[in-house]
């Protein structure tokens, strides 16, 4: 197991400084059920201090030019790159994920800062043809202090897709990452003061969700918050951020269709529906984690399916296997007795991966899963599970597969496998979720696409150039000459 590096875990990052709390919380290495540090335990004091040196950095921040604050990120991604072994680690080690996955997470959050210090400068209003006599433009300005809730699965990769972009726009930002794992987003944090950003900036308040998330939320200096994380939360936060009109942007979970027609590269499908639910082992908002399946071609894909289902492998984050643990106790014993019922009502496991001998009999492991024979209207089939379990249902037409595919109040995401153009751009457009892939699965995890839900699944965007928007608000000015 890991020993951390040096560095200030047991802190908070207020108004540049790394600040102790009264006291501390454990964090566990998912793959071993064991202790690897401590983390400070913020409350509302520590929460307050970090808001109003984020205030307080504002106007300081807003000195510097567009092109500056750019070359700033462009230097931080530099930065991220050079501790990429470092930083895989220590996610590897916090979330349990495998280790090239950990990496992908390290690239990705050094590729949004890349990202969006080429977008800072590109940033702009418009102007708007009106009465004679008049010069009417809009000014995209920054909100000022940004909330960012941020959740276990993927800290360094949603710290690079909130941070990035809200410092893009010339905000200053107040992170609050989870307590189950953070321990990336404090190295980030350490290396972006060393890089030279100014105190106050960026600030990060650690502790728990009630504690620490809820005394942000309800902040009334802030003006943005970002959340991620389960809807429940989500609504939370919001009704907090109501009191004080804050605008929210929600990104939560899903439950996302891979829709496979018979027409299409069965091999290519395969590989997708297996990689998006067993990526991070389920524990991605926007998982492939149901399969509608051409009854035409059932059988055989399902054969395909088990094969690679009964070849997967669990084991420690180290070990690179295909699947690692899920991040915590609680959240393994909710899923096993989910599906210890949904078993006794009548559903089939058709094919199960194996736990590596090697693996440590306290890490929080589940073995990856394909249900079957869900009977209609199941829970399985609506809600959330978050661990590495794909259930399927069958469809015998493409008016069926819509139906089926649109029948959550999640939103997030769809697969969609044909060769059918037509077929292509009528589900594109009849599917109601944030976005769909074609012939593909997640492209590649796309900083560059706005990414988002609708309904249970949230609103707002983030990624993208629409993601460095969504940290600006427009204010209009109108010119009245002579
Ligand atoms: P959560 O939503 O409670 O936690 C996410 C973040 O919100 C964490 O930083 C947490 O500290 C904070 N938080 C918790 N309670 C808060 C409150 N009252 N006020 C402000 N902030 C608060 O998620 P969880 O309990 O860690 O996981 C439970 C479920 O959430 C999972 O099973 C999964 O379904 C979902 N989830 C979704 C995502 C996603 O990417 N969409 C990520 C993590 C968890």
């Amino acid at each position: 197991m890991l020993s951390l590096p040096d560095m200030p875990t047991e802190k908070a990052l207020i108004g540049g400084e790394w600040v102790a709390t009264r006291s501390t919380l454990t964090v566990e290495a998912p793959s071993y059920g064991e202790p690897i540090g401590q983390i400070a335990r913020c409350g509302a004091g520590e929460v307050d201090a970090a808001v109003r040196a984020a205030s307080g950095a504002l106007t300081g921040w807003l000195t510097w030019t567009a092109r500056s604050r750019g070359q700033w990120l462009l230097d931080f991604a530099q930065e991220i790159e050079r501790n990429e072994e470092q930083l895989s680690a220590l996610e590897c080690a916090d979330t349990g994920k495998p280790m090239s996955q950990a990496r992908g997470d390290i690239k990705a959050c050094a590729r949004y800062f890349r990202f969006y210090a080429g977008a800072a400068d590109k940033l702009h209003g418009e102007t708007i043809p009106f009465e004679s006599g008049f010069s009417v433009m809009t000014l995209r300005e920054p909100f000022g202090v940004c909330a960012q809730i941020i959740p276990w699965n993927y800290p360094a990769q949603i710290f690079g897709r909130c941070v990035a972009a809200s410092l893009a726009a010339g905000n200053t930002v107040v992170v609050k990452p989870a307590e189950d794992a953070c321990l990336s987003v404090l190295r980030l944090a350490e290396l972006a003061m060393e890089c030279g950003l100014p105190a106050g900036v960026l600030n990060v308040v650690p502790g728990l969700g009630r504690e620490a998330g809820a005394a942000l939320a309800a902040h009334p200096r802030i003006d943005h918050l970002s959340f991620t994380g389960s809807p429940e939360t989500g609504t939370l936060v919001t009704q907090a951020a109501a009191r004080h009109h804050v605008p929210v942007t929600l990104e939560l979970g899903g439950k996302s269709p891979q829709i496979v027609f018979a027409d299409t590269d069965i091999e290519a499908a395969l590989e997708a529906v297996v990689r998006g639910i067993v990526q991070n082992a389920g524990q991605t908002c926007s998982a492939g984690s149901r399969l509608l399946i051409d009854d035409a071609v059932a059988d055989q894909f399902l054969d395909r399916l088990a094969e690679r289902f009964f070849a997967l492998r669990c084991d420690v984050g180290e070990a690179d296997a295909d699947c690692g643990p899920l991040i915590n106790a609680r959240q393994k014993s909710v899923l096993e007795s989910r599906l210890e019922a949904a078993l006794s009502s009548g559903v089939r496991v058709l094919a199960k991966g194996r736990l590596a001998d090697t693996a440590p009999g306290a890490g929080h492991f589940v073995e990856p899963q394909v249900l079957v024979d869900i009977p209609e209207g199941h829970e399985l089939l609506r809600e959330e599970l978050f661990g590495p379990v794909l259930v399927v249902q069958r469809f015998r037409s493409e008016d069926e597969a819509l139906a089926l595919a649109n029948e959550t109040d999640f939103g997030l995401c769809a697969g969609v496998w044909t060769t059918d153009g037509g077929r292509q751009w009528r589900l594109a457009r009849q599917l109601r979720c944030g976005q769909v892939f074609i012939n593909n699965y997640g492209a590649g995890g796309g900083i560059e696409l706005p990414f988002g839900g609708v309904g249970r699944s949230g609103h707002g965007r983030e990624k993208g150039f629409e993601g460095l928007r969504s940290f600006t608000r427009i204010k209009t000015v109108a010119v009245r000459h002579g």
